[in-house]
């Protein structure tokens, strides 16, 4: 009986969540990975009910909560200190929180939970994979390896490698475009002015935007409680953002002139000489797709579904790809034998329509917050007092925040995603895994 053999380009969260939840099923997996050493970069994000419940399947939910921070909600306030935005976890459901975290404190958690299936794992780090081929039992990868060519064959084939991903099948990709706004951020020491277990927002029209997430801490600092702030701007003006002092004293003028508590600390932070805040840029792409597997080759993460961090979703869409190839897989599965086409309709009918749904709102809702149309924030600060007001809205607001939507009408239920019972095949790979007696 042959195991089956997944190779899997990308070593992001989707990567990464569906190695553990692969080998954890009694699969070989194989990860490639072009940079040498994992140091993941990035603002912190946040991880929403949806994506802490494959954290709870994965049994990483506890180590993850001692680096993150609790969110108990989202909070948007206008200059005129209304807040357009008030969503709560606790309205979509009494004990579901999110949690802010840092991008190597995700990392670290995950490889952590992978090293205790060394023995199915084989890291491919520093490897480049540039071409894709699926033959007739196999897929070939090809890639480059330090300036040497290498190829290798596998039973199947995941595409994780993110938004910008040239490997995802040309035929399945509807669109593929670079967002015209962007963000500057920067991690900075948490801010205390702001109550540190919200995620605070602060909009002006469509045209200032900005946010402050907790973000816990880093494996190497656990006592330094950490926040990140973003400036969204557009996709041009990243490069210059607070490139001197006059840019810096002109930015603190926009914020102090609307919200001055947040721009009295930011003033602290410009102020300290010794530790100024390292601001990085973020862009975002637009990438849907009519498909999203076939055969031996997938695609999962941002490599399926860029989006806009808008919603906060990228990361949950992530594990919950990982959550529903592992229960494909089991699904598919018979006699060690993988049915594929059985594998992708399965997976089709658990992600399609949830990732169209939040693709489709984050679609409508960027160019409200990040765009030049003098109508855009007009119509969003008429329209969302309003929803607020009725209850149902406010609910379905706060589900579709938590990441739990499959549709206009349905939502995933937390424990289902979260509970995991060993299955005969996890069985199986203990045994496997013992020397063989000949
Ligand atoms: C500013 C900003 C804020 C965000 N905030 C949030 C948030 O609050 N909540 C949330 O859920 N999401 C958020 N996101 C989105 C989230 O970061 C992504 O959706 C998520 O990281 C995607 O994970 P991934 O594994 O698909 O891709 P990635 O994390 O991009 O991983 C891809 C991996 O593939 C590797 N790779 C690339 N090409 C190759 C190749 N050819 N061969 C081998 N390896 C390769 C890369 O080195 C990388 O390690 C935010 C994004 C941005 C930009």
């Amino acid at each position: 009986m042959k195991i089956p053999h997944f190779a899997i380009v990308g070593a992001g969260t989707a990567g990464l969540a569906t190695a553990i939840l692969l080998a954890r099923e009694g699969n070989h997996v194989t990860i490639f990975e072009h940079v040498d050493e994992l140091s993941p970069v990035g603002a912190g994000l946040l991880l929403q009910p949806a994506g802490l419940a494959v954290f709870e399947h994965l049994g990483v939910l506890e180590h993850a909560l001692k680096l993150g921070a609790k969110v108990t909600g989202l909070e948007g306030q206008l200059p005129n200190k209304r807040l357009l935005v008030n969503s709560h976890y606790h309205q979509a459901g009494s004990n579901l929180y999110g949690l802010g975290i840092h991008r190597a404190s995700l990392c670290h958690v995950l490889t952590h939970k992978l090293a205790e299936y060394a023995s199915q794992v084989t890291w491919r780090m520093g490897h480049s994979v540039e071409h894709i081929q699926e033959q007739q039992n196999e897929v070939r990868l090809f890639g480059i390896q330090q300036q040497q060519t290498f190829d290798d064959g596998f039973d199947a084939v995941l595409i994780a490698n993110g938004a910008r991903s040239q490997l995802r099948p040309s035929a399945w990709v509807k669109v593929d475009q670079a967002y015209p706004w962007g963000a500057a951020w920067s991690i900075v020491p948490e801010c205390r002015t702001l109550d540190p277990a919200i995620l605070h927002q602060f909009y002006d029209r469509s045209k200032i935007m900005m946010g402050v997430l907790p973000t816990g801490a880093i494996p190497t600092a656990p006592q330094q409680r950490l926040s990140s702030v973003f400036w969204s701007l557009p996709s041009k003006q990243l490069h210059t953002f607070l490139e001197d002092e006059s840019a810096k004293q002109q930015w603190l003028k926009q914020v102090s002139d609307r919200w001055p508590d947040v721009a009295e600390w930011l003033k602290q932070l410009l102020s300290n000489q010794q530790h100024q805040p390292q601001w990085l840029s973020a862009q975002y792409r637009d990438v849907v797709m009519s498909q999203f597997g076939q055969g031996r080759i997938g695609v999962i993460g941002d490599a399926a579904h860029a989006m806009s961090p808008q919603l906060g979703q990228g990361a949950n869409m992530a594990l919950l790809d990982a959550w529903a190839f592992s229960q494909s897989v089991q699904t598919a599965k018979k006699h060690q034998q993988i049915d594929w086409s059985m594998l992708w309709q399965h997976y089709h009918q658990q992600r399609r329509s949830s990732t169209q749904f939040y693709q489709f709102l984050s679609r409508l809702l960027t160019p409200l917050y990040q765009s030049d149309h003098w109508w855009a924030g007009a119509i969003r600060d008429l329209t969302f007092p309003w929803m607020y007001q009725i209850p149902y809205f406010r609910k379905e607001m706060a589900i579709t925040i938590s990441g739990l939507k499959t549709g206009l009408f349905q939502q995933l239920d937390y424990q289902q995603v979260a509970q995991y019972t060993e299955s005969d095949n996890s069985f199986s790979v203990k045994l496997e895994s013992l020397p063989e007696y000949k």
